[in-house]
């Protein structure tokens, strides 16, 4: 694609980056098809090409943001489908990510929305507010009918009871059973650990049964993508660096015992921490421990892959069908692992039709767009049950509470039935509900 910068512009790294990805796009337009918002929608204005074109354009014009551009980039779900598909290798990922900074800081959004996202940037990240909001959710669920559509989905999304907070997410070290075979940094995260402390449970049991010690170091939280999916860079960078001095003392060139691996159990917080060189390139005191955290960043499927699985204690033959978030089939590029860790389990695993396809969570997408993220969610909840599985397996918590919401199928993480058959518990939510836990 032909570009049209001035010199003063492209003198700014982030723009000539942008110019260089703009650059690789030959418009031929593949990426249409597996675009989940143009799918639905049928406007070219809705599909990466369009977006890719607005983007140059509002770029090019060097003025704030307009409306229109806004509304079809809000309604992008950043969850890559296109990256898969493009066969020129164009970086959508960073172009989007930078329209979305490029946004926040030219354009000024209605109030309500303003409120929003301030309020979804102060409350997600942090465990305490987190849950306080989930229980005003729970209070006001009676009243939900007369609440806006956006405040009504946060509400449908609240889970209707909130586990405990775990021990086990506090800073500390969890030795290896037996001999030692690695030593990693577990992050705890943020929203998960709320939302569902058992997956960090699970990962910290099959980790240490599998001879890797585990640190949840201290100083450690939310990876930043959040705020920086809503264009908060100076909110996703403090996160970031905060992240990187956690692990970076944990490491021997840092001064600690050394780690193997940063483990992620969410993907779509693992596709952020991968990317923290790219987000820090230009910050001389921050870039190389950066590179180097983000170049320890593993999920916990790829980690357990290598590893490999110890022989099964708990037979339990389950049909599952995997959901591969699109931060893990996208963003990460794995797509096997997971897949042949849950057969080593034991386990039938079983495509969903139409799998390139999101189910409409990205984070806080299916609360600023619900409308959208309402019809991924019945595609996906469709999808999955023409393949009648016991259970729903999957490496995202987005992805679990979005298609929780529309699914009676129970829906677990990887790990945990990872844990469950190497010797760790039933998962929660299988207790009483397929018919092979029922034996
Ligand atoms: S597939 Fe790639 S090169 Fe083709 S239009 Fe889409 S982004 Fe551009
Ligand atoms: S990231 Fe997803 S929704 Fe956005 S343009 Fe690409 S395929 Fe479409």
């Amino acid at each position: 694609m032909q570009t049209n910068f001035s010199l003063a512009q492209l003198a700014d790294s982030a723009m000539a980056e942008s110019e260089k990805i703009l650059r690789t796009c030959v418009h031929c337009g593949f990426c249409l098809a597996t675009c989940p918002t143009y799918t639905l929608l049928g406007d070219e204005l809705d599909s990466p090409r369009g977006r890719i074109y607005q983007i140059k354009q509002m770029f090019e014009d060097d003025v704030p943001a307009p409306a229109s551009t806004v509304k079809h980039i809000d309604r992008c779900l950043s969850c890559l489908s296109c990256m898969t598909t493009c066969p020129s290798s164009v970086h959508y990922m960073h172009l989007v990510d930078h329209a979305r900074t490029y946004i926040h800081e030219t354009h000024t959004r209605p109030f309500m929305d303003r409120a929003l996202r301030t309020l979804l940037a102060l409350v997600l990240p942090r465990a305490v507010p987190f849950r306080l909001a989930l229980f005003g959710a729970t209070l006001a669920r009676p009243f939900a009918g007369f609440l806006p559509g956006q405040l009504k989905a946060m509400i449908a999304l609240a889970p209707k009871s909130l586990p405990s907070p775990s021990p086990m997410d506090r800073p500390q070290r969890f030795p290896a059973s037996g001999e030692r075979r690695g030593r990693v940094a577990l992050m705890t995260g943020c929203a998960q650990r709320v939302l569902d402390p058992s997956i960090n449970e699970a990962t910290i049991r099959l980790l240490t049964r599998h001879g890797v010690e585990v640190v949840v170091a201290k100083g450690a939280g939310c990876c930043g993508s959040l705020t920086h999916h809503m264009g908060q860079e100076h909110h996703a960078l403090s996160s970031a660096k905060a992240n990187i001095a956690a692990w970076w003392a944990e490491t021997a060139e840092g001064g600690g015992e050394g780690l193997d691996a940063v483990i992620i159990n969410t993907s779509g917080c693992g596709t952020t921490v991968k990317d923290y060189g790219f987000m820090l390139r230009d910050d001389r005191e921050w870039s190389s421990k950066a590179a180097a955290i983000a170049g320890l960043a593993r999920d916990i499927s790829e980690f357990m892959d290598k590893l490999g699985l110890r022989p099964v204690e708990n037979e339990t033959g389950l049909r599952v069908a995997y959901h591969s978030a699109c931060s893990m089939q996208h963003g990460q590029k794995i797509k096997e692992p997971p897949k042949t860790l849950l057969r080593a389990a034991g386990h039938e695993v079983v495509d969903i039709p139409e799998g390139h396809l999101c189910c409409g969570s990205a984070g806080t997408y299916n609360l600023m767009q619900p409308d959208i993220a309402g019809e991924l969610l019945k595609r996906k909840v469709a999808n999955i049950e023409r393949v009648a599985p016991d259970v729903i397996a999957t490496g995202n918590i987005g992805c679990m509470t979005q298609i929780g919401t529309g699914s009676d199928v129970p829906i677990v993480h990887t790990v945990a039935l990872l844990d469950w058959a190497t010797g760790g518990p039933m998962p929660d939510a299988l207790s009483g509900k397929t018919r092979q836990a029922a034996r």
